[in-house]
């Protein structure tokens, strides 16, 4: 063995020697349907102005820090309750893990809990931060199993309980009941983090009912809306919770482009939400396209992307890769996803071209 890798298995933690990273597939060349973007560029009279704007950022000098400006209009868009406030992130990502290293505790191992399975990176920043984390299946119908749950809160008592609402992979909406029973169950020892990534084709949110539970956080994001290159996502909860949370953020977290980008793309927000609308639409059709197929069965989305089940999926996917479609296997992240594959709504060219490969990979 060289020296380095001495060197790196001496000071490399043992649990990150044993990981493989956060695989992102190389899409050149495929229609690129696995990672819930949206396909829409800005038209191209916005995308000529932004460029105007980004002339004139200051590129010699550090973002402001209050980050006045796009919070402003965070909270104009997103009608955020008056007395609470909003913490930026370098895409939600950083917030769950900002999170995770705010609670992790040095003296007794602080457990971060979701609903299994859901978005990976909750179980990642759990780890990475030091923290147990505990993951309760869903049932088979990939709906939450309350009572499941508030056994594991009461057993484990966490301090984070992640809920992705919409739910990544399955595309489900959790029901409401059963959130609020989840953040009552945290009264008083853990936060509820509601997840609101696929908001916009949603169209449900918790953050109204923000000055309802003091222990909820209501996270966002503007990846999924159409501007996941500038990584920007977002956070609302009490401005107690959040200036504690501040204290984790690394110094300037949002460049000064997507700063001035993110100000520019909330000017023009409608845009954005026409966008969404055109991919709901998209989404319905590709989902009852889908139903026809034979052996094919299509679970309910509100997200933009649809979760499927088909007799074989490694063979299914294989032959999609072959035909130059790149979507997301996910059959092998738990049991209650067996043989299912995920595929982010795109245009409607994107999509029947999709369905057209699909369609002959069954066959076949
Ligand atoms: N939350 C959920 C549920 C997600 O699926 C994703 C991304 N796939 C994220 C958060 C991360 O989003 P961002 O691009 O803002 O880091």
């Amino acid at each position: 063995m060289s020296s380095i890798d001495t060197l790196v298995n001496t000071i490399i933690r043992p649990d990150v020697r044993a990981i493989a990273g956060y695989h992102v597939a190389d899409a050149s060349g495929f229609i690129k349907l696995d990672a819930m973007e949206n396909p829409y560029h800005l038209p191209h009279h916005l995308r000529e102005e932004l460029g105007r704007r980004l002339t004139d950022v200051a590129l010699n000098r550090y973002p402001t820090a209050s980050y006045a400006g796009i919070k402003q209009r965070v909270r104009d868009t997103l009608g955020i309750p008056a007395g609470y406030d909003v913490m930026l992130g370098n895409g939600s990502d950083e917030l769950i893990s900002i999170l995770c290293m705010a609670c992790a505790t040095q003296d007794r191992r602080a457990v971060v809990l979701a609903p299994t399975p859901s978005f990976v990176m909750y179980q990642r920043s759990a780890q990475f931060a030091g923290m147990d984390y505990v993951g309760v299946p869903l049932q088979a119908d990939l709906t939450l199993d309350l009572p499941a749950m508030l056994a594991a809160i009461a057993e484990h008592k966490p301090a984070l309980v992640f809920l992705s609402y919409p739910n990544n992979p399955t595309g489900n909406l959790f029901a409401e009941d059963d959130i609020v029973a989840i953040i009552r169950a945290l009264d008083g020892f853990g936060l509820a983090v509601v997840d609101e990534a696929y908001e916009p084709f949603a169209q449900q949110t918790f953050m109204h009912r923000l000055p309802e539970f003091d222990n909820l956080v209501v996270m966002r994001t503007v990846s999924k809306l159409g501007l996941a290159g500038i990584r920007l996502g977002y956070m609302s909860a009490a401005p107690q919770l959040l200036a504690e949370c501040d204290k984790v953020r690394p110094p300037y977290n949002i460049n000064v482009l997507t700063q001035a980008a993110a100000e520019f793309a909330f000017d023009h927000v409608e845009v954005l939400n026409q966008q969404a609308a055109a991919l709901r639409a998209a989404r319905a059709d590709l989902m009852a396209a889908l139903a026809a197929l034979p052996g094919v069965e299509v679970f309910p989305s509100a997200a933009n992307f649809i979760l499927i089940r088909v007799p074989n999926s490694d063979d299914a996917h294989l032959k999609l890769l072959s035909h130059k479609v790149l979507i997301k296997n996910v059959s092998k992240m738990h049991t209650v996803l067996t043989n299912c594959l995920r595929i982010t709504v795109s245009t409607p060219e994107e999509n029947s071209a999709f369905l057209d490969a699909f369609a002959a990979s069954l066959a076949s």
